[in-house]
């Protein structure tokens, strides 16, 4: 026997609206209190004026969490031209995904219309909506509040408050998910994740955002699927990648993403570098660049997007450069030439705007400079003006037994007193006898200084200003 689901019907048609279950205003924890000024401001008018309107996403979800929202959405039954005519403030954004952003200040209410399901067969191109072998490229046709609730990512995000009496509307499950701690696609994951494939990341992201599980069903499909997070624009794999790894939890997201084969199609570089042979030590690497964003996050310190992927794609740069020195090239443009390819590579999955990939390679560039400390050159590296995000690095390096502790010490107390330059140890302090010559073995790992560095290398400020 198959089972008909209330999607299916609302599909068909042969069902305009789905009995959801109404949690009344004294069932739940949301109070008006807790919503900002603005968005209240936005539901009252569109009701005023007739319309359907309910907080949405992310805003009922955390608050009813206890959380503090990130931001406020709105879903109403007004199309985007009609939010328009209610709001001077009003900008109608997108292309794929029409919306309309409603501006106070810094503040942006998002205001979407409900959306209607897609229709059960695979290539439509109707104008308004757009499905390419089975993913939706746009998506502008309009529906009801039960198929606007069902064609969400998550249960727990297709909760919606009603401004008109308070109550929240749950058409997935959703109240039930977020009291059990629980991600889970509404619908068939295979289909929701072909739809959209960076539903993959969002999972990963919401379960160590809230501390929830991603529920076996919806987790299952993601390692045999997640190379298709391969072909997804690389501007949006940005915005998500910064979402996952600078947002406090950065190093268990590194982790959850391996686990479930999801880094591999964002970094496939890095993961290269990862598997291979004698790499053991670029994990801790990684994790101790990732825990000290992290840890800036969690002090209110600045991080950027720099110095982070500066050091994601470290290995992948290092393996490069040491294939071209063992082709006969010298250390120092093959270092160069490593940068440029890796960086131009990674591009085509994540699109590292200007700003944040030029200082990354600055950071990497500036790596040998640190082993030439005679003469004027070691005042010269301290006035440039990313010498602290590339110190930085270096003790990042050092703690990877990828540069010696003698250097950083030296460069610590350099930097203390630099009118008076501590004394160099003889043979101390080349970064490139590692591995030189012989991809993958034989990594030397530097101990003269003992474990650990002192400075918070986990993104600083400079490297991305
Ligand atoms: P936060 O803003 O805290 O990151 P959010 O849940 O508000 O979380 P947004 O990306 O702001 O996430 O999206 C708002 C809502 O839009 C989501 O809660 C979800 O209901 C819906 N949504 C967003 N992206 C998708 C998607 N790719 N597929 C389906 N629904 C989505
Ligand atoms: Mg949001």
């Amino acid at each position: 026997m198959v089972a008909i689901t209330s999607e299916d019907c609302l599909r068909q048609g042969t069902l305009t609206e789905v009995e959801p279950t109404i949690i009344p205003r004294d069932a739940h924890p949301i109070s008006r209190r807790d919503i900002s000024d603005n968005a209240l401001k936005v539901l009252y008018r569109l009701r005023k004026a007739g319309y359907q309107a309910y907080m949405v996403g992310g805003g009922v979800r955390d608050l009813s969490l206890g959380r503090e929202p990130k931001d406020f959405d709105v879903a109403t039954d007004a199309h985007p031209e009609e939010v328009a005519q209610l709001f001077r403030n009003c900008r109608l954004i997108g292309r794929r995904f029409r919306l309309a952003h409603v501006h106070f200040g810094p503040e942006i209410i998002e205001v979407a219309t409900f959306r209607a399901l897609p229709p059960p067969d695979d290539d439509v191109a109707e104008g308004e909506r757009v499905i390419d072998n089975g993913r939706i490229v746009r998506d502008n046709v309009y529906g009801t509040l039960a198929e606007d609730a069902l064609r969400r990512d998550f249960t727990v995000n297709a909760l919606y408050y009603n401004i008109a009496d308070f109550s929240v509307v749950d058409h997935a499950g959703g109240m039930e998910d977020l009291q059990g701690g629980v991600i889970r696609l509404i619908g068939d994951p295979r289909e929701r994740y072909q739809e959209d494939p960076v539903r993959m990341l969002r999972a990963v992201r919401f379960a160590l955002k809230l501390g929830f599980r991603i529920h076996p069903e919806t987790a299952a499909p993601l390692p045999e699927m997640a190379s298709a997070l391969a072909d997804m624009p690389a501007a949006r794999l940005f915005d998500e990648a910064l979402k996952l790894f600078m947002a406090g939890t950065g190093l268990s997201a590194f982790e959850m993403l391996r686990h479930y084969g999801l880094f591999e199609p964002l970094m496939p570089l890095t993961a290269e570098a990862l598997a291979e042979e004698g790499s053991e030590d670029w994990i801790p690497f990684i994790a101790a660049a990732l825990r000290n964003t992290d840890e800036r996050v969690s002090a209110d310190k600045p991080v950027t997007p720099a110095f982070l992927f500066a050091a994601l794609l470290w290995p992948a740069v290092r393996r490069r450069e040491a294939e071209l020195v063992e082709a006969g090239e010298a250390q120092v443009p093959a270092l160069q030439r490593a940068s440029s390819e890796i960086q131009a590579l990674q591009q085509s999955r994540i699109a590292l705007p200007k700003r944040f990939s030029i200082p990354m390679r600055e950071v990497w560039t500036l790596q040998p400079r640190f082993e030439r400390r005679g003469g004027k050159r070691a005042r010269r590296l301290l006035g440039h003006p990313r010498f602290r995000a590339a110190y930085d690095f270096l003790e990042l390096r050092a703690q990877a037994g990828d540069a010696s502790q003698e250097l950083v010490q030296w460069w610590r107390d350099f930097q203390d007193q630099p009118e008076k330059p501590p004394s160099q140890k003889k043979g101390s302090g080349s970064s490139s006898r590692r591995r030189r010559g012989s991809r993958g073995r034989g990594r030397a790992r530097a101990k003269d200084g003992g474990e650990g560095g002192a400075g918070d290398g986990g993104g600083s400020p400079e490297a991305g200003s």
